[in-house]
C-alpha cells in the first residue's frame, strides 16, 4: 500500500520524457523492473530525478533577503525536476550551534576530561547522540545531494552553519580516519557552497584587497566537505548583491535556477590543494 503511494506522488512531478505518455500502472511497471535491476532500469534511473533526494543548509535570518531568494529558487526548481528536497532552516529552526556535553545523552566515557571528539564519536556508535544531531544526519544519510546557502561571514560561513558542521558530521558518521577525503563516510554524496558577499568580484581576484576566493573555499570545500568525502560542485557565488542593480540580481537568481536544470550532469571539481593555490 505504502508503495502505491508512493507512486501517485510521484506522478505528481513532471515526468521524464521516455514516461510521458505512461499511466499510473506503467509507471507501477517501471518501479518493479528497477526493483528487479535489469539493463532497462538503468536507462530509466539515469534520466529521471524523482529519487534524487537533496538537503538544502540555509543560514540567513531574513526570508526576503538574497539568500532567501536563492533558497526560494533551489527548492522550487529541483521540485519541479521531480527531487525531493529537504531545507535545515538553520535560525528558523534556532539550531544549536554549539558543541557541548549536552549532545551526548546518558553516561560520558571520561568525566574527567571531556573531550567533544571522542565523547561525539562513541556517542555516534552508542546511538546517544541528541535528537536534533541524529535527525540532521538522518537528513544527510538520504540525500545525494547538499547545497550550503549563506551569506559570507568574516571569510567564512556564519557560526550557526559553523555550528552545524561542529556537531553533526562527527568521527564516525562523516569520517573515521583513514577513512577521509575520497574514501570519507559521505562518499557518493555531493555537496555545493551557494553563498553571497559584501565584496565584489575585483576584491576578491588574486591582485584584489580580500585575495583569491579561491582561498576561501580551501578550508570549506577540502577542509570539511571533500574531508568527510563529499564530492564537491563549483561554488555558485553571488557577489555584492547589495551593491548591484536590480537587473544583476535578478541575473544572479536567473543563473542559479539556470544552473540547477542541469545540476545532476555536472562533473565534481578536482578538489586537491594545487586548484585553490598554483
Ligand atoms: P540582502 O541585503 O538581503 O539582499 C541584497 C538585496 O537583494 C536586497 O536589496 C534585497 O531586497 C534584494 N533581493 C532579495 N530577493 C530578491 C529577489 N528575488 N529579486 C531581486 N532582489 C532581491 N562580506 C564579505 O565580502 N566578506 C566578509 O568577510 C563578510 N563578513 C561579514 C560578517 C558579518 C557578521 C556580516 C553581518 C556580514 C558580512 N559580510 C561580509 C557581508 C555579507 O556577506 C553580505 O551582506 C551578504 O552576503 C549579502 O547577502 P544577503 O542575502 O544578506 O543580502
Ligand atoms: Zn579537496
Amino acid at each position: 500500500m505504502h508503495f502505491l503511494f508512493h507512486c501517485s506522488l510521484q506522478l505528481r512531478f513532471p515526468v521524464p520524457e521516455r514516461t510521458t505518455e505512461i499511466s499510473f500502472c506503467d509507471s507501477l511497471l517501471i518501479l518493479q523492473v528497477r526493483i528487479r535491476n535489469t539493463a532497462e532500469t538503468k536507462v530509466f534511473l539515469k534520466r529521471s530525478f524523482f529519487w534524487r533526494k537533496v538537503l538544502i543548509i540555509y543560514a540567513h535570518q531574513e526570508p526576503k533577503s538574497l539568500n532567501g531568494s536563492l533558497k526560494n529558487l533551489a527548492v522550487e526548481e529541483l521540485s519541479k525536476q521531480g527531487c525531493n528536497v529537504t531545507t535545515s532552516d538553520l535560525y528558523a529552526m534556532q539550531f544549536e550551534p554549539r558543541a557541548t556535553r549536552n549532545d551526548i545523552i546518558g553516561c560520558l566515557r571520561n568525566s574527567e576530561h571531556f573531550d567533544y571528539g571522542v565523547e561525539s564519536w562513541e556517542a555516534y556508535k552508542r546511538r546517544c547522540l541528541a535528537s536534533d544531531l541524529i535527525e540532521e544526519q538522518r537528513k544527510v544519510q538520504v540525500a545525494d545531494l547538499v547545497i550550503f546557502q549563506f551569506p559570507l561571514y568574516w571569510f567564512s560561513m556564519p557560526a550557526i552553519m559553523k555550528g552545524w558542521i561542529d556537531r553533526v558530521l562527527v568521527q564516525g558518521f562523516a569520517h573515521n580516519f583513514p577513512q577521509c577525503y575520497d574514501d570519507g563516510l559521505l562518499k557518493n554524496k555531493l555537496a555545493l557552497l551557494s553563498f553571497t558577499t559584501g565584496g565584489d568580484e575585483e576584491m576578491f581576484s588574486k591582485g584584489g584587497v580580500n585575495g583569491d576566493i579561491r582561498y576561501l573555499l580551501w578550508p570549506i570545500q577540502h577542509g570539511i566537505m571533500h574531508f568527510c568525502g563529499f564530492k564537491v560542485l563549483a561554488p555558485q557565488i553571488c557577489f555584492a548583491p547589495k551593491y548591484v542593480t536590480e537587473e544583476k540580481r535578478k541575473e544572479m537568481l536567473t543563473s542559479w535556477a539556470q544552473r540547477l536544470k542541469t545540476i545532476w550532469e555536472e562533473k565534481p571539481i578536482n578538489c586537491t590543494p594545487e586548484l585553490y593555490f598554483k
